[in-house]
């Protein structure tokens, strides 16, 4: 989706600068928009620009974002959008804007672009903000999109009943991915899956009403990823923003509280080197869930499972998830390429979700940790559940991988899967005294793993 450029001069222009003392600030720069404006154009120009990839250094990347004359209060509705490092130009009218900005009249007022450095090289960051009023863009075409119901790949069914598969961790044009919710809705059901979570980065309005639902059409969980400068966490199941302006651990103190206080459900991801990683450790405890596999799983991702399965043996009863991270359905790669772009799926989360398939019961699966995280959509599946007699593993399409029980103490028992389905069930007489949790991994026989459960708790 390319826009026009303005044919006239700008109304305004604004400059500024960072200081490299100044990286991960954030700054509101304000401009007045008279009455009777009906299109707001802004283009923002800087120095050494490089993109956000967090291997590289040495220029500057910057974030832009916008308020309106309602002001720009945390969780407010003035916020009309943020797009990262992802567009230099941004218009916002009353029946149109640059995705992921929120159309409507540009009323009179005060309104504030939002400017984080998130680079500044050793030269600093000079910036100039050029605003149009009513320069006359037109929008540009709608990316092409199915108007039926997408075609499935036949995937092996689940094996066990009200089990789903699906991908919760997902962006869109309405951050920096390459492609439409509706054609990452329609890439989902063709790869099998049964639900879909759209998490863009500091998202000003809820992503339904962007994807088509019902039949054939996965069900929607709507997101948004927090994106701070010191760590990232998806909140499921609302539609509010939460303020990303203020990392310090109070300002993430409270924007998590504010998350947890709207109902939603709060996961800090992928926290490894790269990730970017997750600089709030004392946070952890507040939230639900963690996400330990982002994306193809030699890209650190033990280190994520290596920090959820300490907070284990604290104790800490939190959920593990995986998710793609996908941005890009036209450039992903392969799991034998772990630099390439994610794929949609890899990994895929299953949930056990009784009943008719919804947002609320995929949600209500996740609370409870009745969840798996396979490597792709075609599994393995891998079922852990507490029986009468102790505990029970099945894992279905793993011929020759390993299965692994894991408790507070390392592995508790290891099998062969010599058949495609297995099962296996271990009296508790036969696990450690005392042991609080048993969870369970499927890992080639060659190495790496292929799955993995949440725990079964059997203390308290
Ligand atoms: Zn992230």
């Amino acid at each position: 989706m390319t826009e026009s450029s303005p044919p006239n001069p700008s109304n305004l222009t604004i400059s500024g600068r960072f200081d490299p003392e100044e990286a991960q600030t954030f700054r509101h720069v304000p401009f007045t928009v008279p009455d009777g404006v009906r299109q707001l154009h802004l283009s923002v120009t800087y120095n050494d620009r490089i993109d956000s990839n967090p291997l590289r250094v040495g220029g500057n990347t910057l974030d832009i974002g916008l308020f309106d004359e309602r002001g720009t209060a945390a969780g407010g509705p003035g916020f009309r959008g943020w797009s990262g490092s992802n567009r230099l130009a941004i218009t916002v009218g009353s029946d149109w804007a640059t995705p992921p900005y929120v159309a409507g009249p540009p009323r009179s007022g005060v309104w504030h672009v939002l400017l984080g450095g998130y680079k500044v090289g050793p030269n600093g960051l000079d910036y100039t903000v050029a605003v149009w009023f009513d320069a006359g863009i037109a929008a540009p075409p709608l990316p092409r999109l199915l108007s039926e119901a997408p075609r499935r790949d036949a995937l092996p069914p689940a094996a066990e009943a009200n089990w789903y598969r699906g991908d919760l961790h997902l962006h869109t044009v309405y951050s920096d991915g390459d492609s439409h919710p509706a054609q990452v809705a329609a890439a989902a059901a063709e790869a099998g899956l049964d639900f879909i979570g759209i998490t863009d980065h500091n998202r000003a309005r809820s992503p339904a009403g962007l994807v088509p639902e019902g039949d054939g059409w996965p069900v929607l969980v709507p997101g948004v990823e927090v994106t701070t400068y010191a760590g990232h966490f998806n909140v499921w199941g609302v539609d509010e923003w939460f303020d990303f302006r203020d990392p310090s651990e109070g300002g993430v103190r409270r924007a998590i509280e504010a998350a947890v206080g709207a109902g939603g459900f709060v996961s800090i991801n992928h926290p490894k080197p790269f990730g970017p990683p997750w600089e709030y450790p004392a946070l952890t405890s507040l939230v639900h869930a963690v996400e330990v596999w982002n994306g193809w799983w030699s890209r650190l991702n033990h280190v994520s499972v290596r920090y959820w399965a300490e907070r284990l043996r604290r104790g800490e009863r939190l959920v593990a998830l995986g998710g793609s991270d996908m941005h890009s359905l036209g450039l992903a790669g392969a799991p034998d390429d772990p630099l390439a772009p994610a794929r949609l799926g890899s990994p895929t989360l299953w949930v056990h979700a009784p009943g008719v398939l919804t947002a609320w019961g995929i949600l209500d699966a996740i609370r409870a940790g009745r969840c798996f995280v396979s490597e792709s959509p075609g599994g393995p599946q891998l079922y852990l559940s507490r029986i009468e007699a102790g505990i029970h593993a099945r894992v279905v399409h793993a011929t020759g991988d390993a299965l692994l029980l894991i408790g507070d103490c390392g592995v508790v028992r290891a099998m062969p899967v010599l058949d495609g389905d297995s099962e296996v069930t271990v009296s508790l007489a036969d696990l450690p005294a005392g042991i609080p949790y048993v969870r369970a991994e499927v890992h080639r026989a060659g190495g790496g793993i292929r799955a993995l459960t949440n725990p079964v708790w059997l203390a308290g």
